[in-house]
């Protein structure tokens, strides 16, 4: 993805206040991110361990939700799918977060949820490449598969929040 100052993430925040946006706290790794490694940048507040961001770019903007832990996954110890890059985790491993919605939606306590891994690293995940198998010999084009998945349903989800 093009790559985003910290000014233009505080800015990108649809579904927050001012306030939120300015409490936000940036991934740890931000100044040393390669940009190009991520298609959304997703990740858990390392404050406020509650929240998590999700970014990326729409029409030429930066737009940035914030998600909110709503509950780890519903039933124990059955493995989960995350609903973004659709990696199979253990339960403990996906989480529900809910964004609320933008604008008015919003003001009205409208938010959407969806199962997404817990560590919001989903970005990293799709691009662990996986064994070749006789069906699928070449990793690389899982890969590219998956994240292109991964691309479209975070923009359906992003839709769902932003009502367009
Ligand atoms: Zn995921």
């Amino acid at each position: 993805m093009r790559s985003l100052s910290e000014a233009d993430i505080r800015r990108s925040i649809v579904n927050g206040s001012r306030k939120d946006a300015a409490n936000l706290v940036l991934p740890p790794t931000f100044a040393d991110l390669v940009w190009e490694d991520h298609d959304v940048l997703s990740w858990r507040d390392p404050k406020l361990t509650e929240r998590g961001y999700l970014i990326t770019w729409r029409d030429d903007r930066p737009v940035g939700i914030i998600l909110r832990v709503a509950d780890s996954s519903g039933q124990r110890g059955r493995p989960s799918l995350c609903q973004l890059c659709q990696s199979l985790h253990s339960t403990d491993d996906v989480s529900l977060f809910s964004a609320r919605r933008a604008g008015q939606a919003g003001r009205d306590f409208n938010s959407v949820g969806t199962l997404i891994c817990s560590d919001l690293r989903c970005s990293t995940t799709v691009r662990i490449l996986p064994p070749p198998e006789p069906l699928r010999p070449d990793p690389h084009a899982v890969v590219a598969e998956r994240i292109a998945g991964y691309v479209r349903r975070t923009e359906d989800f992003l839709s769902a929040v932003l009502g367009r």
